[in-house]
């Protein structure tokens, strides 16, 4: 068995892993990284020690796991693609989407080498994807069979991250291969918790994200819901206007799905919601397919319930914002250039208005800074934005699509893996679950992979 990472550092970036297992080859995941640009978005195809392989597996819909799947595709035409069916459906409007966002880069940014590819090439890979669902047992070539012979074969099991997402076993050698891809082992306020095996695994492929951070003991998703409706409420009594910075995919019907139940339960005022396009787009799918996903309010459409407005790019500058109004804008991060960060900076030195942050923020992004300015400062959003004095109400809560680090390392303990690949975090991460898991498991072989290295096991 070989295993390579293809990220071309160890970090949240583009996502990738390839693993041979009795001859068959195949590639984990095909993200795109979201703050490189051009080549380096990419992850390292080309140290693939293969000219051909048999299969691409995808753990998710998000750009970091899916973002350079029609690249990879180019590369290797005759491998089959397996997803499940709502990560293809999401995957597909998320590559559309992307070719947009390039095609806007190569002019702004005179990148020549945008988009990475084209609309065309994104509906012809879409054609050719396998869907499957979560716990059948599949082949490599294909074939979906009734035990997990003959190997390698390979399974998907809910994930609890978003819509679709999975965590991915392939059985080969007489082994069993583990990747979680992203996962959350709590339950969301729309989707529900992982259903990973419990059954011991040989390797692991685990994520990391969260592995800088503590849970607090008294942690609740329902405590910290009470305390988003309780700042909301507060903001919208001042009269003011509150911006829930979000990513499109997940974080949104989430966020759309708490306002629904505060308003339905009469606890929060009734006041216009606005989202953006692409978030829109991804409601549709994950209203007609909520028959379909391991999720609460199985009967919500969340469009339906919301009603919320439309906004795009050409009404960012002159939306009305004097009124009690509520905006879910993507980029999470507040990326220069999205409708949030737009949006935040005519918000940014008014004291009646509020930016509520609900998730991860990198560092150096516009909205990693804004978190961490305090009342006065000066902030910039974009390069070619004038600085600001921080006025508003900026404000953190915690609706993580990641498990606690306490949780993951619960789940190692009982899958009692020999061989452990942390994946999916920046080197702090990293490092504590390092330290952590060779504690915990001392007869473990615990790797933090260096990208491109080989490692070879039986
Ligand atoms: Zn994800
Ligand atoms: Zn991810």
């Amino acid at each position: 068995m070989l295993f390579i990472n293809l990220t071309r550092q160890n970090e949240i970036g583009a996502n990738s892993y390839y693993l041979e297992i009795e001859n068959k080859r195949m590639v984990l995941d095909a993200g795109l990284h979201p703050k490189n640009e051009g080549e380096a978005a990419l992850p390292l195809y080309k140290a693939i020690p293969v000219e051909s392989l048999d299969a691409i597996l995808v753990s998710h819909a998000h750009q970091d796991h899916i973002g350079s799947l029609p690249v990879l595709m180019r590369r290797f035409p005759d491998a089959r693609v397996f997803m499940t069916y709502p990560t293809a459906r999401l995957s597909d409007v998320m590559l559309h989407n992307s070719v947009n966002v390039m095609s806007r880069q190569r002019d702004e940014l005179g990148l020549h080498a945008y988009p990475l590819f084209t609309h065309r090439e994104a509906d012809r890979a879409v054609q050719l994807w396998q869907s499957v669902a979560f716990q059948q047992y599949w082949t490599i070539d294909g074939e979906r069979v009734s035990e997990p012979n003959p190997e390698p074969s390979f399974e998907m099991f809910s994930s609890g991250h978003i819509l679709g997402s999975a965590g991915i076993l392939i059985r080969g050698e007489g082994k069993r291969i583990f990747y979680t891809g992203d996962v959350n082992f709590l339950e969301q306020t729309l989707l529900r918790k992982a259903n990973f095996p419990c059954e011991p695994v040989d390797v692991l492929i685990i994520e990391t994200t969260r592995g800088d951070r503590q849970l607090d003991p008294n942690y609740s998703r329902r405590n910290e819901e009470q305390r988003f409706l309780q700042a909301l409420e507060e903001a919208l009594c001042r009269g003011g206007s509150v911006l829930i910075p979000v990513f499109a995919l997940g974080k949104t019907q989430e966020v759309l799905t708490m306002l629904h139940l505060f308003r339905e339960r009469g606890e929060l005022q009734e006041v216009p919601i606005y989202i953006g396009g692409l978030s829109t787009k991804i409601t549709i799918v994950h209203d007609q397919l909520a028959h379909l996903a391991p999720r609460q309010h199985e009967n919500l459409q969340i469009l339906d319930s919301i009603s919320p407005y439309v906004l795009n790019r050409s009404d960012i500058q002159t939306t009305q914002i004097n009124r009690k109004r509520i905006y879910a804008l993507s980029s999470g991060m507040m990326t220069e250039k999205t409708l949030s960060n737009r949006l935040a900076d005519r918000l940014l030195s008014d004291p009646k208005k509020s930016i509520f942050f609900v998730g991860y923020a990198d560092p150096d992004s516009p909205g990693g800074r804004l978190k961490s300015a305090r009342p006065g400062d000066l902030v910039q959003l974009d390069e070619n934005l004038p600085s600001r004095e921080m006025k508003c109400d900026v404000q953190e809560f915690d609706f993580s699509a990641h498990a606690p680090r306490e949780l993951l390392i619960d789940y190692v303990r009982k899958v009692v893996p020999r061989l452990i690949f942390l994946v999916h975090g920046d080197l702090p991460a990293l490092s504590w679950f390092k330290e952590r898991l060779v504690q915990e498991l001392p007869s473990a072989t615990v790797i933090i992979p260096e990208p491109g290295r080989h490692y070879k096991f039986n």
